[in-house]
């Protein structure tokens, strides 16, 4: 059981990094450089912008998906 603490541990540490955890992706506005992480979006709809209020484009997380072609 010890190494599903250190796993656990790394996650807490790494929260905001992490490619890793539930995210699937993340949703941008290329205007702003907005950004926020579908696990941090409540709901299946696309968020609006905080800054400009357009809807925002879903990015897959390079870290599963490789090659977005
Ligand atoms: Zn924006």
């Amino acid at each position: 059981m010890s190494i599903l603490g250190t796993v656990k541990e790394v996650f807490q540490a790494s929260n905001q990094a992490t490619t890793t955890d539930e995210s699937k992706g993340a949703y941008w506005c290329h205007d702003c450089q907005e950004r926020v992480r579908d696990v941090d979006v409540k709901g299946e709809s696309t968020p609006d912008c905080p800054s400009c209020g357009e809807s925002m484009e879903f990015e897959r997380s390079t870290g599963t998906a490789g090659c977005a072609c």
